[in-house]
């Protein structure tokens, strides 16, 4: 970049970390030439629901045509399963788009966002990226302390980022810490609830988070098909919140966000009960296994409600993900999240996580030893 380009762009963007994706499997098996899996982007194992897949063939067909702009049938759609209006939803590109777009709306020099240390990195991305100021707050027991963020909350803060299940740390808060949470907030905070994993919680007192925004206007709820759905390749997702201010946020959106195949997608997603409930319940059995597995191999996992491991091992974290990518198993080393010691698994199908504790079960062990005679 030029000199001259480079004073261009303002300080607040020189410098922002790039977001940093799992190493697609392609990429992996031609450089090291043997089969790999990815246990590194927390995608369904099971693949797309078969409805969408039909859907997607039907609508293809029509790909000459702009997809509709306003995405009228989906959100109407979700607004009836959500018991809101279909004003309330907004279709975001993913909802890596809502998180960004949310963030110029609200945020801007002299404001302020909120997020933990050790959540989802986009959040801090967002605020950064606005002008305003980064706020972020430690996690306690891994898990995003209310309390301490209510603390924290100023008269500039606008907005909150919240992720329950947390990512990368897979973690949950319950109903009653958030109904507290956001009785502590002035009705000028909003608070993004980002429940990318929320299906795969067991934990029973989840949040009814849609109850809470019928009831406090101030809730932005992030809601995805990348996960449970397994449409992580059509980028689609969606928020639920106070119609005035998704009416913004469409007026920054791209236009046409959203393909006329996601559409047609995700659409036919939300129908398919039991492709996801078969999701939900060969995530919960494979967590489980492969979390016991994990604590057998004498190692520390996070207890889960999402669809990954969080694993703290050690100053060598990033050579062990290194270690099991030689052996074709991608997983995310979690430097970048601010964990320079853990790494995350994404919960894959059997056959998968098979692969990934007998491949640890090698690479590990050695390692372990060494640390206790070092
Ligand atoms: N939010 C969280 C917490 C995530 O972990 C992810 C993806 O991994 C996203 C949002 C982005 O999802 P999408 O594919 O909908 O953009």
């Amino acid at each position: 970049m030029t000199r001259a380009i480079e004073e261009l762009i303002p300080d607040y963007l020189r410098g922002l970390p790039v977001y940093q994706p799992g190493r697609p499997i392609e990429e992996v098996e031609q450089e090291l030439k043997i089969r790999a899996i990815k246990l590194a982007s927390n995608e369904n194992p099971l693949g797309p629901s078969p409805k969408a897949m039909e859907a997607v063939k039907k609508a293809l067909g029509e790909s000459h045509r702009y997809p509709d702009g306003g995405t009228h049938r989906l959100r109407e759609k979700l607004a009836n399963i959500h018991g809101v209006e279909s004003q309330e939803i907004f279709m975001g590109l993913g909802s890596s788009e809502i998180i960004d777009v949310v963030a110029r709306v609200l945020l801007g020099p002299g404001k302020s966002g909120l997020t933990a240390e050790g959540s989802y990195a986009p959040f801090s991305v967002a605020i950064r990226a606005s002008g305003a100021k980064l706020v972020r707050v430690p996690l306690r027991n891994w898990t995003f302390d209310l309390p301490a963020m209510a603390e924290a909350v100023t008269r500039e803060t606008r907005l909150v980022y919240l992720a329950n299940p947390n990512n990368p740390t897979g973690t949950a808060f319950g109903m009653k810490e958030l109904e507290d949470f956001l009785g502590r907030l002035t009705e000028d905070v909003v608070v993004a609830l980002d429940e990318a994993y929320l299906h795969y919680a067991e934990r029973e007192d989840m949040p009814r988070s849609v109850e809470l925004f019928r009831a406090r206007k101030n809730l932005l709820i992030l809601r995805t098909f990348s996960k449970v759905y397994g449409l992580a390749g059509l980028r689609v997702g969606y928020g639920i919140g106070q119609a005035g201010l998704l009416a913004v946020m469409n007026k920054l959106r791209t236009p046409f966000n959203i393909t006329s195949v996601g559409q047609a997608a995700a659409f036919a997603a939300l129908d398919d009960h039991e492709h996801m409930q078969r999701s939900i319940t060969t995530n919960c059995a494979e967590r489980k296994r492969l979390f016991e597995q994990l604590r057998e191999l004498g190692l520390q996992p996070v207890r889960s409600e999402a669809n990954f491991i969080f694993l703290t091992v050690g100053p060598e974290a990033k050579q062990l993900c290194e270690e099991l990518l030689q052996h074709g198993v991608i997983v995310r080393p979690l430097g970048w999240m601010g964990f320079p010691e853990a790494i995350r698994i994404s919960v894959g199908s059997a056959e998968e996580n098979d692969r990934l504790v007998a491949v640890m079960a090698r690479v590990w062990p050695g390692r372990a030893v060494k640390r206790e005679i070092g």
